[in-house]
């Protein structure tokens, strides 16, 4: 017996080449769940021509959904046919009428089928406590089943709330000689807590198993993926694990105590810790997939919430945010549970591993490689494995970090009744909203909101298409917080290829470009022509209000010849700034823009300069009186001469270092940093680009991510 995997969890668009089991059908339409006339698809169907048997796990929340209460009858069970599943509303904790309206969406799909109404399972997600718009539902059922095809990716976008990805996973086995297909969809991102998530999982199968070993095998798979999976630590009405198995592959049946039952289990277990890694990963706002590992406990269970009690920390999730390798917290939340739980066990043997290096152990701190451990903390997965050497038992939790996006997305995704008038006719409030990290985090926002920021825009981030992408997302992310960004961007890299293709070297002079008329020109189409336009375009379609700016628009930046000192090499159209035109910048960021400007300077002679983008940024912050400059470059902050990162350094600390252990470009932005902060900003970050995220890493957290100079 072979197995082949093929899972997709990314933003898939189709799936065509992966065929479905035989028999299943897949289809959504928009049916309007949310709000009349919405575009977006919200109403799923999976619909088998053959009976199903059917195996179910659902929540153990005791406000569960209308949904559920009617399926959990069901489980296990044969000649199911269909599932149709909402997204947009949750109907959960909405009164007597939850269960009605459940059952009036199960019958309009099951007479469109031309099946019995008891046939059809329903499963929602979405806002609590609002009533769903049943006839708008029920009225989309003929379309629904007309829309049925092959494509499983339809259904599985359809199902999608604050997912940021569409979640799929595909399996075969060779049984029987015949090939038993498996495709499954998922949901999931916010309140996913052990007891699974705010998630929905549909698996269908050709292969044949009767509903009591289908059940077992299903209870194992989701013990094992779904409920180690850990987000906000809030536990969902409308978790919903469903698997639907119609024979139509035409293997053997699959028999109790059988290797073929070994299998089955093994491919569910498989194709459900594809989805359980997707939906951690997918946490609301997630940047990182956490991964706890608990071994050398004495029992299963107390391993199990040892490691759920580490990846739902929120000290720890947010240190992990920020790339801290977190070991004192994670020790902490171990320690800590197995105080409230009064385990009779003592961790002072533990060792802790994180991303593979022992940084615990031996009752103490273990020194270790703090460049070699950033570096990989900069992975998108993170694990953390302790052994507390006290028995055999082991267990995993999923979880995520805790990012700033986390808060924005919950605080935005109101589920509760819209007046007071609704509350008042009995109808409950129950979201998702985690108040003391909105809380935190809106302390953040109200110490930035208004104030203007200078970002220096360089190296890989500039370069790499993933990191322009996640730059351009932090930069209306900032501007949706409040934050005035001005963007100043440089280009070095692009002109030198640009230069090359023409067949011209380039050459410098103290880390500055020798620019002849020919090169000058050079410049401004990359900076202004193409660059800039890029930035800008990103931005924008991203749902920014960025504005694109050399420094000839409007005068911005003013600039003159850099007169070169006796003895050295003329640098030629290399400007120096004489004047900001802030009243410019001033005009745009109070309307909202965001400007991006490329560091070309205007000169009362009518030629262009070119200007160093470091000297240029911070000019400009100092010119429209930003009270931050932040420099994205590809080191991980401002080095000590041993190498180490500087988190904190004072203006007075940095002069001294200047042309000792800071040198070449480091040197052009430390004297910008200086000019920045005599010009009155108060502070300038210096952070690694290489990374994604770092500007809200350094702005939202307390202890940052690189380097800050005050
Ligand atoms: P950018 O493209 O962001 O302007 P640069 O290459 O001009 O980057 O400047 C950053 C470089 O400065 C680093 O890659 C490093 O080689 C050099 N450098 C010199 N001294 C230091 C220091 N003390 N700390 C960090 N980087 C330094
Ligand atoms: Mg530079």
């Amino acid at each position: 017996m072979s197995q082949r995997t093929l899972s997709e969890t990314k933003n898939v668009t189709g799936s065509k080449s992966f065929a479905p089991p035989i028999g299943f059908r897949f289809g959504a339409v928009a049916a309007g769940v949310k709000e009349a006339g919405g575009v977006r698809k919200d109403l799923a169907l999976i619909a088998s021509e053959i009976p199903c048997a059917a195996a179910g796990v659902v929540t153990v929340n005791k406000m569960c959904a209308a949904p559920i209460r009617y399926s959990a009858t069901r489980f296990p069970g044969t000649g199911i046919r269909a599932i149709v599943a909402n997204s947009g509303n949750a109907n959960a904790l909405t009164g007597p009428v939850g269960a009605a309206d459940e059952r009036a969406v199960a019958t309009a799909v099951a007479k469109a089928l031309g099946v019995g109404a008891d046939d059809v399972l329903t499963a929602s997600t979405g806002g609590i406590g609002i009533r769903m718009p049943v006839e708008r539902i029920t009225a989309a059922a003929p379309a629904l089943v007309a829309a049925l095809g092959d494509d499983v990716a339809i259904a599985a976008e359809a199902i999608r709330t604050t997912d940021l990805r569409t979640k799929l996973a595909f399996r075969e086995l060779e049984l029987g000689g015949k090939t038993v297909r498996f495709a499954a969809i998922a949901k999931g991102s916010g309140m996913i807590h052990p007891q699974m998530a705010t998630m929905l999982c549909f698996i269908t199968t050709d292969a044949r198993v009767a509903p009591e070993t289908l059940q077992r095998a299903l209870v194992s798979a989701v013990d094992e993926t779904f409920n180690t999976i850990t987000v906000d630590g809030d536990m969902s009405t409308n978790d919903t694990v469903i698997a639907l198995a119609n024979g139509a592959s035409g293997a053997p049946a699959i028999e109790p105590g059988s290797a073929a039952e070994k299998t089955l289990e093994a491919t569910l277990t498989s194709l459900c810790a594809d989805l359980a890694k997707a939906i951690a990963a997918d946490g609301e706002g997630a940047s990182k997939l956490f991964i706890v590992d608990v071994a050398g406990v004495p029992e299963r269970e107390m391993a199990r919430d040892l490691a759920r009690a580490v990846a739902g920390g929120s000290l720890v999730k947010s240190g992990i945010f920020g790339g801290d390798p977190s070991w004192g917290r994670i020790l902490a939340a171990l320690g800590a549970r197995i105080g409230a739980r009064d385990y009779p066990i003592d961790p002072a043997g533990v060792t802790l591993d994180v991303q593979g290096v022992r940084v615990y152990g031996d009752g103490g701190p273990v020194a270790f490689d703090k460049d070699d451990l950033s570096a990989r903390m900069r992975s998108t997965e993170i694990s953390a494995r302790m052994d507390l050497g006290l028995g055999k038992a082991s267990a995993r939790a999923l979880g995520c970090d805790l990012t700033f996006d986390y808060v924005k997305i919950n605080a935005e995704y109101y589920s509760g009744p819209k007046s007071s008038l609704d509350a008042a006719n009995g109808k409950h409030t129950s979201g998702p909203v985690n108040r003391p990290v909105i809380v935190e985090a809106l302390s953040y926002i109200r110490k930035f909101a208004g104030k203007r920021a200078v970002i220096k825009y360089g190296g890989a981030a500039m370069i790499d298409p993933a990191l322009k992408r996640s730059f351009a997302e932090e930069m209306v992310l900032l501007q949706s917080a409040g934050l005035k960004p001005v963007i100043v961007h440089g280009g070095g890299p692009e002109i030198t290829k640009t230069l090359e293709k023409m067949g011209r070297k380039s050459e410098f002079a103290d880390g500055q470009r020798i620019t002849g008329a020919e090169e000058v020109r050079v410049v401004e189409m990359v900076l202004t022509g193409r660059i800039n336009t890029e930035i800008v375009g990103l931005i924008n379609s991203l749902g920014g209000n960025a504005i694109g700016l050399s420094g000839k628009d409007g005068r911005l930046l003013i600039a003159s010849k850099l007169e070169t000192a006796p003895g050295k090499t003329d640098l030629g159209f290399v400007g120096e700034i004489d004047a900001v035109n802030a009243d410019l910048l001033d005009m745009f960021l109070e309307r909202g823009y965001m400007p991006v400007i490329s560091p070309v300077g205007f000169g009362l002679d009518g030629a262009s300069y070119n200007i160093n983008a470091d000297v240029a940024a911070g000019e400009i912050a100092s010119a429209c009186g930003a009270e931050r400059l932040i420099f994205l470059t590809d080191v991980a902050g401002i080095l000590d001469d041993k190498g180490n990162l500087l988190s904190e350094v004072k203006a007075a600390d940095l002069e001294a270092q200047l042309g000792k252990s800071i040198k070449g470009g480091m040197h052009v932005k430390a004297q910008a940093v200086l000019d920045a902060l005599a010009g009155g900003v108060r502070a300038v970050h210096i952070v690694d680009g290489r990374a994604p995220h770092s500007v809200v890493a350094e702005l939202f957290t307390d202890h940052g991510v690189g380097t800050l100079v005050t």
